[in-house]
């Protein structure tokens, strides 16, 4: 059995099956291994995840695959690996793995996986991984903010699971890839990512705590709305800093409240603290003590199929951003403000900016039937009051990263 004669339905399936095509080629052999895994869109929750709150993420129909089989004509043990997406090759000495180097290239992402599961195994285990050729491609956004860097290290993980024959525990994967995150690429990302991209299961939402980081799944197998993911395709440079300034704001506001956790800050309490808080502390709290009740309400009204109040909250959580928390853009708003404008009667629930903010994508709540026609409204008028293309598309949950079978 290989891959060439099996066919492959679903999300991953096209994939698949060009990933294999593309490796004989190359490499005029089949691979003997591909897994896949997911990039992901947070529906609410924005900027609570190191502010002790919940996120509410799903992983999205869209992945990165990876191809590999050995190579043995070699004395070196290398993986060589070519990104089909950029086109670029590089490769990553096994026997001397790469350390952190930045600005972050795609071979760190992977290096540091590598490093992160030779820790865990063992040099002894690491050592019977062979040579490999590698070849990989995604049809996750690269840089929208739909995490593809994450799908990217937990693939790479997921193939080395299976190259080796150990399988590392769920949590301990996304653990080991998040690490990856924060050494090598230098982002101090929550766990979010990692976690959707690994724990991803279809018909269902995720209730992450990023507190106790324990997940709650929240069933979603509606056919009457869709998740529409909107890339406005502009990206504003200032995000780095300006997270950081968030989070330094945050912990201001949080010490003077006078508590450790932002679970243990009510909305009275923040009045009755107002007049210790800046004017920009005081904003900064209000988004998030907002958001966080939002969030825990959003995972009720899906439960119980309230489509109207999951996307009024979705509204309340973009003015937040918007507002109270200034990790908008223009080119967000307007997406938000378009969709808003098709309204319930067009088949509109509710819209908003998602992920780190300043560019990226919207996530909106669209009656199925109407999708088509909603997503050709935005994209219209996008273009025509931004003049930039957007790209869309409509997601179900999918499932998490896995082998795929030969
Ligand atoms: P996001 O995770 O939102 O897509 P990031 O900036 O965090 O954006 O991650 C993007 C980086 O991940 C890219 O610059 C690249 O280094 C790496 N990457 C992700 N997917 C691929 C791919 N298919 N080919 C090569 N590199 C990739
Ligand atoms: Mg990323």
């Amino acid at each position: 059995n290989s891959f060439e004669n099996t066919s492959y339905d679903g999300p991953v399936g096209d994939l698949v099956h060009r990933l294999t095509q593309s490796f004989i080629s190359e490499h005029s052999r089949p691979p003997q291994w591909i897994v896949a895994a997911p990039g992901r869109v947070n529906l609410i929750g924005e900027h609570i995840d190191y502010n002790d709150g919940y996120v509410l993420p799903m992983a999205i129909e869209r992945y990165v695959a990876i191809a590999a089989a050995p190579r043995e004509d070699e004395d070196s043990r290398v993986a060589s690996i070519r990104s089909v997406n950029l086109n670029e090759r590089d490769q990553i000495d096994l026997n001397d793995l790469p350390k952190p180097s930045l600005p972050p290239k795609w071979t760190g992402y992977m290096g540091g996986v590598f490093a992160g599961f030779q820790d865990r195994v063992g040099a002894e285990t690491f050592s019977q991984i062979p040579a490999m050729d590698v070849l990989f491609e995604s049809n996750v956004p690269i840089g929208g903010g739909l995490s593809s860097s994450a799908a990217l290290e937990v693939a790479t993980a997921t193939l080395l699971e299976v190259v080796s024959g150990v399988t590392l525990g769920l949590e301990e994967k996304a653990l080991l890839c998040q690490q990856a995150e924060h050494d090598y690429a230098g982002v101090p990302c929550g766990i979010m990512d990692q976690f959707s991209s690994v724990f991803g299961k279809e018909n269902a939402f995720m209730l992450l705590d990023c507190r106790s980081q324990q997940i709650r799944d929240v069933p979603f197998d509606s056919d009457h709305v869709s998740i529409l993911i909107t890339n406005s395709n502009v990206k504003h440079e200032l995000s780095g800093g300006e997270y950081g300034l968030r989070r330094a704001q945050c912990d201001a506001a949080l010490k003077k409240i006078g508590v450790t956790s932002w679970r243990d800050v009510t909305s009275d309490d923040l009045q009755s603290k107002r007049a210790s808080l800046s004017d920009v502390e005081y904003s900064r709290a209000c988004h998030v003590v907002s958001e966080i009740e939002r969030t825990r309400k959003a995972a009720v009204a899906i439960e119980s199929g309230q489509w109207e109040t999951l996307g009024e909250l979705m509204y309340a959580s973009h003015h937040s951003l918007q507002h109270d928390y200034e990790v908008s853009c223009r080119e967000l708003d307007l997406l938000v403000e378009l969709a808003r404008g098709v309204g319930r009667s067009g088949g509109v629930y509710g819209s908003r900016m998602t992920g780190g903010g300043f560019g990226g994508c919207t996530v909106t709540l669209v009656e199925s039937d109407k999708a088509v026609e909603v997503s050709d409204h935005i994209q219209n008028q996008y273009k025509k009051q931004s003049g930039i293309d957007a790209h869309l598309f409509a997601s179900l949950p999918a499932k998490g990263a896995h082998v795929i079978p030969r």
